[in-house]
């Protein structure tokens, strides 16, 4: 604890930027040293150790940007479909009669094929019901 403090006072400006009120100070340290301490985001502290993450931009993170790898990733994977669902109901998708919806039974869907994560991992196909509007996927 009082390693990493020393740490951001010697390598941050934070001290200078909020010297008025020690208590906010205090309060801003205290939450990037526990950011760093977070054993589910080995990550962050790994990277500062390496020096890929400049102790500087600790001082101005935001929670978000120091939420762990695993969170981020999973974040930007629903980002991500939630954006091509979004581009699918603007673009239409691809109409097909192979495809029958669970809700209403008919045969006239739209649907979309996308990689939603890794380029090795197979593609999602998202599929929209042209009759009620079901949405659904599977890979
Ligand atoms: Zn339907």
């Amino acid at each position: 604890m009082v390693r990493w403090i020393v740490l951001l006072d010697q390598k941050t400006h934070i001290y200078q930027e909020i010297r008025a009120t020690d208590m906010r100070y205090k309060n801003r340290v205290r939450s990037r040293i526990s950011n760093l301490k977070d054993p589910k985001n080995p990550g962050l502290r790994r990277n500062v150790l390496a020096g890929y993450i400049e102790m500087t931009r600790i001082a101005s993170m935001s929670a978000e940007e120091m939420a762990s790898d695993e969170l981020k990733q999973l974040r930007n994977v629903l980002t991500q479909e939630a954006i091509r669902e979004h581009q699918m109901a603007k673009t239409g998708g691809t109409t097909t009669d192979l495809l029958q919806c669970s809700k209403c039974r008919k045969k006239n869907c739209s649907y979309n094929q996308v990689q939603t994560r890794s380029a090795d991992e197979p593609m999602t196909t998202f599929v929209l019901c042209n009759e009620c509007g079901n949405r659904w996927k599977f890979c």
